[in-house]
């Protein structure tokens, strides 16, 4: 099958950690990685945003990268690309019009602009995953949400016009179908986790503190990520490290707002001296940090699916998570680690004091973590994925035979 999976603010070959650069670069350079070794060809369409970038690159991996020309090319926050969408849609048109996929996949919401408007004009099937809803984003940012005024109701009509709307969790599927989506037009598909990566065994980085235990958390810079939570329950934690992983690059880092904010969170709570802002780590050393924990927190006020506790539990690591989105499905509650509310340092302390202390909790937690990890391999993703994509071929040729024979 000939697929264009488009992406226009996640880059599968950008650097992780950054405010717009986490789970969805992930999600399609793992995907499109999948697809190509089930031997299909895979092009990602992404909006170029460096002067140099070539506008191909062929990857080790076996899928093409465009960087697609549409706006400025340099780096801008996603949230401002959607004047650029038309554009976008545009180089699709003509780029398909020549070498027409055989499905197109979006990702994002903005990405499905830019995919229907150049799917329509050829009559190609297409299908879209959202990674995050702006309903959703409304609800828990409030004033906070920068997204463009217009986001739901495009996210609503776009639901409606695709193929299938595919959902990585439950709790997704379920805000989609509150929004009018028809759920018979809904697949649910996670994502997934790299198990030649992410894996008990392997180098483990040494803890260079005094400190008896490691707690660890990571994620894109950002409030809603709950680092705040993780450094509030860390005050309750005697004993422990809090290694915190994620933000800019190395030199802007302690100019990072963010960053700013937290620090000072950790000197009132007068835990400064235990909290360990790391910055962005690359994909490589990521396994080993995370099996130097002995819990890994993902406190998020809400998570769309949340990768990081995945990739924990395949390195057999038990993890306390808010009890929302994607993470309901994920974490098994006392069996793979611990569910708590959501910005409720307290009970992520409880919670994490539970398993420091018992031993043989971690052990067997950390054993369930591993198995459950390994429902979510990438190769069963995308076979899960082409799934999909075979049913709405079938269905676009089932109309077509209707038609005719009318
Ligand atoms: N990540 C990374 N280095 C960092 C911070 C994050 O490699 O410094 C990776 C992390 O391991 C995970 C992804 O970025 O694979 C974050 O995905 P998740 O779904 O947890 O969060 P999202 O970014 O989608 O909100």
């Amino acid at each position: 099958m000939k697929v264009a999976l488009v992406s226009e603010h996640a880059n599968p070959l950008a650097a992780l950690g950054g405010v717009d650069a986490g789970g969805q670069n992930v999600h399609v350079a793992e995907l499109a990685k999948a697809l190509a070794a089930l031997g299909h060809d895979v092009t990602v369409y992404t909006r170029r945003d460096s002067a140099t970038a070539p506008e191909t690159v062929t990857t080790d991996a076996g899928f093409t990268v465009v960087h697609v020309p549409a706006g400025p090319p340099c780096s801008i926050p996603k949230d401002d690309m959607l004047p650029h969408m038309v554009q976008f849609g545009d180089f699709l048109a003509d780029r398909w019009s020549v070498s027409r996929p055989d499905v197109a996949h979006a990702h994002f919401w903005m990405s499905g602009i830019a995919t229907r408007r150049a799917a329509e004009r050829l009559d190609i099937p297409h299908a879209i995953t959202f990674h995050a809803l702006g309903e959703v984003k409304r609800r828990y940012q409030g004033a906070a949400d920068t997204s463009p005024r217009d986001r739901i109701p495009i996210e609503r009509e776009l639901a409606c016009g695709a193929g299938r709307v595919i959902a990585t969790c439950s709790d997704e599927a379920f805000e989609l179908t509150r929004m009018g989506t028809d759920r018979a037009r809904i697949a649910v598909v996670p994502c997934g986790v790299d198990l030649d990566m992410f894996g008990p065994t392997g180098p483990t980085l040494r803890r260079p503190t005094e400190q008896q235990y490691r707690v660890v958390t990571v994620g894109r810079m950002v409030r809603r990520k709950g680092f705040a939570t993780a450094i509030g329950a860390l005050a309750h934690i005697p004993d422990a490290e809090l290694v915190v992983v994620g933000g800019p690059e190395a030199g802007q880092f302690e100019k990072d707002p963010e960053v700013v904010r937290l620090t000072r969170t950790a000197v009132r709570l007068g835990v400064r001296d235990r909290v360990r802002f790391v910055g962005q780590v690359s994909r490589e050393n990521m396994p080993s940090l995370l099996r130097s924990a002995d819990t890994v927190v993902c406190a998020p006020w809400y998570e769309p699916f949340g990768i990081v506790p995945l990739e924990a539990m395949a390195c057999g690591v038990p993890v306390v998570a808010s009890a929302v989105g994607g993470l309901l499905d994920t974490v098994v509650d006392g069996r793979t680690g611990t569910l708590v509310p959501p910005r409720d340092a307290l009970s992520v302390a409880n919670a994490v004091n539970r398993l420091l202390a018992d031993h043989s909790l971690r052990q067997s937690c950390s054993a369930e973590a591993q198995q459950r990890a390994h429902r979510y391999s990438w190769s069963r993703i995308a076979d899960d994925t082409v799934r999909v994509y075979s049913r709405i071929l079938r269905t676009v040729s089932e109309t077509t035979a209707v038609g005719e024979s009318r």
